[in-house]
């Protein structure tokens, strides 16, 4: 079927759910289509546990906050845009309260400010241990107010339809009917998220393939510091924990790493011991891994704080850990490092725009100049709320200047159903691997070379399967994770030096010069 909107929304993390009120609100007479490929809340957002990083409190200051993100980043922040998301914070966040939020308080009432690691005052807003949670929840419940904004959920954005470099919308697989829509817009939005199902490990829920990345890549966006990958330190693991984070704050509350004897080693890599940026802690571990040839290294916060403090401070780990026989007040935790947040991705300016027209990406999706080599904790729902609200304010200008034009239908060809869906379980498990392995936390130029052999080998296979099978979502979201996990690896290769987090054992010296790494299809 064909649709026309004025705006079209991909995605319901923060970022996209955030910008559908704020446009909303702003030309609350236009049509606002917002989809997602599963439902409403399955998002990164949905998951987040620490909070967000704000200057709140008068012991603190936005200087310092921008002195923390620069030191994280490397030298490859855009310090112009860093300053303008850290000192809008105060008004975002106040956006979330207006709305319903309530984040955590003391006792005396004055909100209870969370430290995590990089970050040199306590600046943490957060709701218990399930920030990401209740954010989405109050901005679902405040965008299925709005009149001019239609959800639909279990729609997935299959490509951008884009002609010299300017886009007209979306073909998009509507799960039910299995049909494949065409939708026209005066502008699109990118808010997908990012892409941790690349990574055998990973925090991510499964939403995180990509997507949007790949799609604007095709449609002729400039990609930019995809080698810049950071691991979480800590993902509890078990066999049968799926993507469990455990978050930074409990080493912020005194947790500590020992290995499976119970030995303490962060002293030997970095003053800030456990409040180490997580590159440093996710390289100690993994260097204490394959040192000792274990799997797992231990946290502990048992031997630390008594069991109220952990069980009213931390409820939401606590009650997943037991639902694994982990008694956190009484027992270390066992964790892994594992593929979190992509640092970079499609170039925008802070409201979102690209090089193509009428293409708009924000959130993790995007590449501002925010994170430059390394994200800051608890700086990427920040940078959601303020880019989906700049975001908001340059679409509703140019709004009478806009048009929808229509393009052709998607054509199916010769596609037949796929009768072989273990080629798509098998292409993704060799790729996550081999991710893994090869293109993880410490990389070397062979491996790095390898994946790209093997990469190749398998876009190949798997662009001619895209065009000989019917389009069902595994299928869209592999091509996806392909594509980025080749943008990936030559990033990775074309950076001759370590710098943030990306750490090469043949280049272990940071250049003089920072640059960052762009590329535009085909490279
Ligand atoms: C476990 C975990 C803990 C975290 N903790 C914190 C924290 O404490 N503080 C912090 O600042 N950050 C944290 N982060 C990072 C932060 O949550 C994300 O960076 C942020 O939520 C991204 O928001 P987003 O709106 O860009 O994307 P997401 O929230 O991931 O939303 C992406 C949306 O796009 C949809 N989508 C994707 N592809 C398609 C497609 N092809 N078609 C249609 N829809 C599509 C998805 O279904 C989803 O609705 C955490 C992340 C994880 C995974």
């Amino acid at each position: 079927m064909k649709f026309k909107t004025d705006f079209l929304i991909i995605g319901s993390g923060i970022s996209g759910l955030s910008l559908a009120l704020y446009l909303s609100k702003l030309v609350p007479d236009n049509k606002i289509l917002l989809i997602t490929k599963e439902a409403l809340q399955d998002s990164s957002t949905f998951h987040a546990q620490g909070g967000i990083a704000c200057v709140w409190d008068d012991t603190d200051k936005f200087e310092n906050h921008i002195k923390d993100t620069l030191i994280a980043g490397d030298g490859l922040c855009d310090e112009a845009v860093v300053r303008k998301i850290i000192t809008q914070a105060p008004d975002r966040i106040n956006d979330l309260i207006e709305l319903g939020l309530e984040f955590t308080k003391k006792e005396n009432g004055d909100y209870d400010l969370g430290k995590e690691g990089g970050h040199s005052e306590r600046r943490i807003l957060h709701v218990n241990d399930q920030t990401g949670k209740s954010v989405e929840q109050i901005l679902i419940d405040n965008v299925k107010k709005l009149n001019n904004v239609e959800i639909k959920e279990y729609w997935c954005a299959v490509n951008l339809y884009a002609e010299n470099f300017k886009c007209y919308g979306a073909y998009v697989l509507d799960q039910e009917s299995d049909e494949i829509h065409n939708i026209a817009a005066k502008a699109t939005i990118l808010a997908t998220g990012g892409a941790g199902k690349i990574y055998l490990y990973t925090t991510n829920p499964d939403i995180s393939s990509g997507d949007g990345i790949a799609m604007a890549y095709r449609a002729g966006v400039i990609i930019a510091n995809m080698e810049f990958y950071q691991f979480h330190p800590t993902c509890l693991y078990h066999p049968y924990a799926k993507s469990f984070l455990i978050t930074e704050a409990l080493r912020g509350e005194g947790a500590v790493l020992t290995t499976i004897g119970g030995k303490e080693f962060m002293h030997n890599y970095h003053p800030s011991k456990e409040l180490a940026p997580r590159d440093i802690v996710s390289r100690a571990i993994d260097s204490e891994l394959k040192k000792s040839g274990d799997d797992h290294v231990l946290l502990d916060i048992a031997s630390k704080k008594d069991p109220n403090f952990i069980k009213s401070h931390f409820p939401g780990i606590y009650e997943n850990c037991l639902k694994f026989n982990i008694d956190i007040t009484k027992e270390p935790i066992p964790v892994v490092p594992s593929a979190h947040y992509c640092v970079g991705g499609c170039l925008t300016k802070i409201d979102g725009s690209t090089k193509v027209k009428n293409l708009y990406v924000i959130g993790e999706s995007a590449c501002t100049g925010l994170h430059g080599a390394n994200r800051l904790a608890s700086n990427s729902l920040l940078e959601g709320l303020v880019c989906s609200y700049e975001c908001a304010k340059t679409l509703s200008k140019g709004i009478k200047d806009r048009k929808i034009n229509e393009f052709k239908e998607w054509e199916p060809g010769n596609a037949v159903p796929s009768t072989e869906a273990v080629i798509i379980s098998q292409n993704w498990d060799e790729i996550r691997r081999f991710m893994w392995n090869y293109v993880g936390i410490v990389r070397t130029d062979l491996r790095l070379q390898r994946a790209k052999k093997r990469i190749n080998l398998l876009l190949d296979e798997i662009n001619q399967y895209y065009w000989d099978f019917k389009i069902e979502k595994n299928l869209v979201e592999l091509r996806n994770l392909a594509t980025v996990a080749k943008i990936i690896i030559v990033s990775a290769i074309s950076r001759k030096e370590s710098r943030g987090i990306h750490y090469n054992l043949d280049y272990p010296n940071k250049s003089e010069m920072s640059r960052p790494t762009t590329l535009r299809r085909p490279w």
